[in-house]
Order: C-alpha cells, then sequence, then structure tokens
C-alpha cells in the first residue's frame, strides 16, 4: 500500500517533468520539479510544513496557538492548509497587490486575511514587519518567518534537493531558480553542491529585484518592475546567506509571459509568473551552457492563481503585456 496520512503526508515528492518544448529548442534537457503538486498548490507548502513542525517541536506552537506570517500568499495558504489539518488558527499578513485569488483562496481556509499597503522592508509597516509585531502582541501565537527561520531551507535541504538528485540519477549540471525568501534556491543548491561541486548554481531573478546586481556586483540596486509574485527581494535573507550562487540571469516580464503561454500552448502546462522567470533564466542558461547538458528549475504554482492577471487579455492590455 501507498498512503499519504493526510495533507501533511501528501507534502513533496513532487514529479520532475521533462518541459518538451524548450529541450527540444535547447538542445538540453530542461526539467521542472512539479511544485504546484503539493496538495495546497505551490512549492511553499514545504516550507510551511517544516516550520510549523519546528514550531511544535521548539514548544512555541501550542493547542488552539494561531501561527502567524506575512506572505506574498503560497506560504499563507500552505500554513492555512496544515492549521486546519492540526487545529491551528491562522493570521495572515499580504500585500494589497497580490492576486485576488490568492486571498480568496486564505478567506476560504479560514485564515483571518489582513491585506495591508505594499511598501518596502525598511518602512516600519512593510507586511513582514507587521506580521512579526502581531506575533508579538497575540496570545499563544507563533510567528513563522520564512524570510529568516531557516526550518524554510531546511524543508529543501532535506526534501526537494535529495528528491532531484535521486529522480536524475545524478545527472544534473545546472540548478537554477528565483528566490522570494530564498528557501528554495538557498536550500537545493546547498544540497546539490555537497553531492557535485562541479554542478552550476545560479540565481534568477525579475526586475525589480536587487539580487542580480548583487550577484553581479555586490550591491543591492533594484532596476524596473515586474508583475510576477512571490519572488525579488531587496536583501539578502538569512535563508539565501551563504548559499553558492555561482551567477545570476535577469528575466522582464515580457519574456516570461512568452515563457508561461508557451508552457500553457505547446507543453500542456499552465503555470504561474515565477515559473516565467525560472524556464526563462534556464532557457538562457542552456543557450549560454550548449546543447546536451541538464538543467532543473521549479514549477513553482499553478497559473489558477492567476487568472485574472497574467491570464486575462484586458488587466495585460492594461499593463502594456502581450503573451505573444
Ligand atoms: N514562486 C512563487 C509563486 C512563490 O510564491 C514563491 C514564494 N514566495 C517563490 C516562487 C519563491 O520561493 P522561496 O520563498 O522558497 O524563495
Amino acid at each position: 500500500m501507498d498512503i499519504k496520512h493526510g495533507f501533511v503526508g501528501a507534502v513533496g515528492n513532487t514529479p520532475l517533468i521533462r518541459l518538451n518544448s524548450f529541450s527540444e529548442q535547447t538542445g538540453c534537457e530542461i526539467l521542472g520539479k512539479a511544485e504546484f503538486l503539493n496538495p495546497g498548490g505551490s512549492v511553499k507548502d514545504r516550507a510551511a510544513l517544516f516550520m510549523i513542525n519546528d514550531a511544535e517541536k521548539r514548544g512555541v506552537l501550542k493547542p488552539g496557538g494561531t501561527v502567524v506570517e506575512g506572505t506574498a500568499g503560497n506560504t499563507g495558504i500552505g500554513l492555512a492548509h496544515i492549521c486546519n489539518a492540526k487545529g491551528y488558527k491562522c493570521l495572515i499578513v499580504i500585500p494589497e497587490t497580490q492576486s485576488q485569488e490568492k486571498m480568496d483562496a486564505l478567506r476560504l481556509l479560514g485564515a483571518e486575511v489582513r491585506a495591508v499597503p505594499a511598501v518596502p522592508y525598511r518602512d516600519p509597516n512593510n507586511y513582514v514587519k507587521l506580521s512579526g509585531r502581531i506575533a508579538d502582541e497575540l496570545d499563544n501565537a507563533v510567528w513563522a518567518n520564512q524570510f529568516d527561520n531557516l526550518a524554510n531551507r531546511l524543508a529543501h535541504y532535506e526534501g526537494t534537493g535529495p528528491e532531484i538528485w535521486q529522480q536524475t540519477d545524478g545527472k544534473i549540471d545546472a540548478w537554477v531558480t528565483s528566490t522570494g525568501t530564498g528557501g528554495t534556491y538557498a536550500g537545493v543548491a546547498l544540497y546539490l553542491k555537497e553531492q557535485n561541486p562541479n554542478l552550476k548554481t545560479i540565481l534568477a531573478d525579475p526586475m525589480g529585484s536587487g539580487l542580480y546586481s548583487y550577484v553581479k556586483t555586490g550591491e543591492i540596486k533594484p532596476e524596473g518592475n515586474s508583475v510576477t509574485e512571490g519572488i525579488g527581494n531587496s536583501r539578502v535573507t538569512a535563508n539565501l546567506e551563504g548559499a553558492p550562487i555561482d551567477d545570476a540571469i535577469q528575466v522582464d516580464d515580457p519574456e516570461a509571459l512568452r515563457i508561461i503561454y508557451q508552457l500553457l500552448r505547446e507543453d500542456g502546462l499552465f503555470l504561474g509568473g515565477s515559473v516565467g522567470i525560472n524556464v526563462g533564466a534556464a532557457v538562457a542558461l542552456a543557450k549560454e551552457m550548449g546543447p546536451g547538458h541538464t538543467i532543473v528549475t521549479v514549477l513553482c504554482d499553478s497559473g489558477t492563481r492567476y487568472q485574472s492577471k497574467l491570464f486575462n487579455p484586458d488587466w495585460l492590455k492594461a499593463k502594456g503585456l502581450s503573451p505573444d
């Protein structure tokens, strides 16, 4: 018998999918870790589970307690599912710029949702800082703190990384993905470099994030902006700190959009905006490395979370974007 024990037991062990159209175009094997198939629908189910388990183990999360978090949505959705499955309450602080679909999912799951203006991290009212203060003030509450809580990247060091290594029989030349908290990038990069120090670990970055310039010049200098959600940062989080980064690749929104529509139309995969950045970077890397290499990236979440935006022709037109 192969039976998963509830929601929690079904997190992880996702398939690795060959992206056929991009592999054929580039002559490289471009593989996507299908994190959108986690039971809560995104890569963040893994971090959510590890952070809750860690808080339980440390004795700070007790029966009837509340998990508080600042999140672009996916971590909140993962936390809300697990809180329901384990009997906790969930309070989510989210920038009001995030998609309606994610807000609706959070409310439907019973989380208390506080949508707040999107302001930079240096502002005391930034959603992450606000969530920390709320957790401090609330009785029997714990702050998940995904950006700086290392239980986040441990989920990928112990789960995603070893899964990728086993699924490819160790035949992998490069790992490339974008970062929000950095947990996915760093946990997998640390694990894979330990298995093979020659393997390349490359950070993918959207416009408007400061990490591309950080890798290239040592200076955090965000330029431009992006409609993608959940990725990019203007600081090096504790989760990203110390992770091996061989290089960075920047992908702009028109390219990311072209990629997610090609995935939809030619590969039959309906995926979110950060996947456009990830696969865009994998394709650029394939061109740089030349044919015959195996490159792994992440398929973070599904296109259903962005139907009112990235897959809505009126919204795209208003933003001056087009799938073609
Ligand atoms: N893609 C999406 C859609 C996300 O929500 C996130 C998490 N914010 C990421 C990518 C990045 O994951 P991580 O936090 O592990 O860097």
